[in-house]
């Protein structure tokens, strides 16, 4: 009987690529020329910071739902803040969901 060897590197490539085109469109956000911690803010001034960056980037609407649907809890997101963004699931859904599990 005659076998065909499993190509584990060619699924584990697919697997990569899948995850990355996923994601490939934070590369164009605003963001990048920010350092990071400015979207991870300890207060409410820093939200309105990050959330003017966000105001001026032309994928805003893809990251705000891309936060909602993976429920990110942390940071702002698409100008959302944790708090905007609790709400808005609250919103859609009817009732209060759990940004992370
Ligand atoms: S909306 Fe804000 S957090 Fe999202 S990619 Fe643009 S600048 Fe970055």
């Amino acid at each position: 009987m005659h076998t065909t060897p499993i190509d584990i590197t060619g699924e584990i490539q697919i697997r990569r690529h899948d995850a990355e085109s996923v994601t490939a469109w934070m590369a164009d956000g605003t963001c990048r020329h920010h350092p990071t911690d400015v979207f991870f803010p300890s207060d409410g001034a820093g939200v309105e910071r990050a959330r003017a960056i966000c105001a001026r980037c032309p994928i805003a609407e893809r990251c705000l739902d891309y936060a909602l649907e993976n429920r990110i809890e942390h940071g702002v997101w698409g100008g959302a803040s944790e708090r905007a963004r609790r709400r808005m699931l609250r919103d859609r859904n009817g009732r209060t969901v759990p940004l992370a599990s």
